[in-house]
């Protein structure tokens, strides 16, 4: 017998949210991969070549932050994207780039953006990449097809701002990060956690399969 979960919405304009677009719906045709199994090449975290930037505070935090939330055994993207991240910061007055993260394991950070690269760093602790195809978070990008690009970049706000909820992390993906929480409730926090920082969307889809979900607007 499948789980039911039965919730409502109370007031969806509480947020100020308005829905423009129709959810598309996924089904089985959608080909969604079980990520490789990845081995740490890494036993410690050496970030000494950025002793001497603006972001070396940042990346101190950010490592402190997530060995205390994650499960170490969870943490392998992060252990072998951190050891060979590359960073490069934009000093363009006009430039419009907050901030970015490239699966060649670069982050880009606009000027006066600093704060952003803990977003950023939530991509990379979560991303590994095979010969055909980009895992990231809950997204997976084979040639020129993607999927899970929303519920990818809310998870990874939620994260984000769930750790460094004492700095300025800037508000973004409000709606998606919302549909993200409601999924925490529903498939448990720990595992949603532990399918993002392992690139599983396959098993996240898996689970819903399982779950029949009334949703009263
Ligand atoms: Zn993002």
């Amino acid at each position: 017998m499948n789980r039911i979960i039965n919730y409502a919405i109370i007031n969806p304009t509480l947020w100020g949210f308005i829905m423009k677009k129709k959810l598309k719906e996924i089904t089985d045709s959608i080909d969604i991969e079980l990520p490789y199994k990845m081995e740490r090449d890494f036993d410690i975290i050496d970030i000494s070549s950025y002793k001497d930037t603006e972001v070396f505070e940042y990346l101190k935090i950010f490592t402190d932050r997530i060995i205390s939330c994650v499960d170490d055994e969870d943490l392998t993207c992060f252990y072998n994207n951190i050891n060979r991240l590359k960073i490069r910061t934009t000093r363009n007055d006009n430039s419009v780039v907050r901030g970015a993260y490239s699966p060649r394991n670069i982050i880009y950070i606009g000027k006066d953006y600093k704060e952003t690269i803990f977003h950023e760093l939530t991509h990379l602790a979560s991303t590994k990449v095979s010969v055909n195809t980009i895992y990231t978070g809950f997204l997976q990008q084979k040639n020129n097809t993607i999927i899970g690009r929303g519920l990818n970049e809310g998870y990874t706000q939620l994260e984000t701002k769930r750790n460094f909820s004492d700095f300025n992390v800037l508000d973004g993906y409000g709606l998606l990060s919302y549909y993200c929480e409601l999924l925490e409730y529903i498939l448990g926090e720990d595992f949603l956690r532990k399918s993002y920082y392992n690139a599983d969307l396959y098993s996240v889809v898996d689970e819903l399969k399982n779950i029949q979900i009334l949703m009263i607007l």
